[in-house]
């Protein structure tokens, strides 16, 4: 995806809910059902801003980093002089100095990756934080160090929060990992902004190129399901009501975590485990409103006949 077009206007490509709102204001294009800003006229890193922050950069990697969490040679890393002379203040020779040279450079290099490492160590012990918040798998949280640490090395960490980041990144790798949170969600768990967090997550993708399908409602049964005590049955039949909307295409535009609720709150009904439309709301994170229009659609569309 280039950057500037306007392709995503009217359908949101990570949940592809076709509501949408332009903030003229700070020229951007939200998504009303998952809150990702879609799309911003506002380029990131213009020309003076990137100069500013490389210069901050710099300072920062002669102070070196605020913090320092473990030490990652183990204090093995011995400056090199860079005279050429040897402990004894003689000259030394021209095959010794270009061994020199090269252990210099080499070490600058070691040096630089240090401060890297701390800020890695750093992010990941944020990371582990948020991750436990939104009881998330081992995996998951691998997957987001290693998505963390792409974006490291792509430089796209530059003028952004190491929490910001973070953050993306788990949000991504649920995604990835087919156990999505919403932004909502990860934007609690970590005590961020979520269009903060929305916006650093599509940078991310777009810049790592890594792209997602749009999540379905039947991802967020399981979760939704287990967090209402329901049982395997019910969850199957929520997802049997889904895929069935889903074929007859009354889901299209419409945001996954409403659909899922919707169909969670008709399967409790049917199976004889009801649960309330506002406890169904609550663990969907969508108004009840929502969830009475989705069941409406659905209930008249589909033919369910069940007494509220
Ligand atoms: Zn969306």
């Amino acid at each position: 995806m280039e950057k500037g077009t306007t392709e995503y206007t009217d359908v949101c490509p990570e949940c592809s809910s076709t509501s949408v709102s332009r903030d003229y204001e700070r020229a951007e294009i939200i998504c009303n059902s998952c809150g990702l800003v879609i799309d911003e006229k506002i380029v990131d890193g213009g020309p003076e801003w990137r100069a500013f922050d490389q210069e901050q950069r710099n300072k920062r990697a002669r102070t070196g980093a605020p913090m320092t969490y473990t030490i990652h040679d183990k204090g093995l890393s011995t400056v090199i002089d860079w005279r050429n002379k040897d402990g004894y203040g003689k000259d030394i020779p021209a095959r010794k100095r270009a061994q020199m040279y090269r252990l210099r450079k080499w070490q600058q290099r070691i040096r630089v990756s240090n401060s890297s490492e701390r800020n890695l160590a750093f992010a990941l012990t944020d990371l582990d934080k948020v991750a436990s918040r939104l009881s998330l798998p081992k995996g998951t949280r691998e997957q987001a160090a290693v998505v963390y640490r792409k974006a490291v090395e792509k430089g796209l960490i530059r003028g952004r929060s190491i929490e910001g980041v973070s953050a993306a990144a788990l949000y991504a790798a649920c995604r990835m990992c087919n156990i999505p949170r919403t932004l909502d969600e990860v934007s609690i768990a970590s005590k961020l902004n979520r269009k903060e967090i929305g916006r650093t997550y599509r940078f991310i993708m777009r810049e790592l190129n890594i792209n997602l399908s749009p999540t379905t409602p039947v991802d967020y049964v399981p979760r939704f399901g287990s967090e209402l005590k329901l049982s395997g049955e019910t969850q199957a039949k929520a997802i049997e009501i889904i895929r069935v909307a889903m074929d007859r295409e009354l889901t299209s535009g419409r945001g996954p975590t409403g659909v899922a609720a919707a169909s969670i709150y008709i399967a409790s009904v049917l199976l004889g485990e009801r649960r309330t439309q506002r406890e169904v709301a609550d663990v969907a994170g969508v108004t009840e409103v929502t969830i009475r229009n989705r069941y409406k659609e659905l209930a008249e569309k589909l033919d369910i006949d069940i007494i509220i």
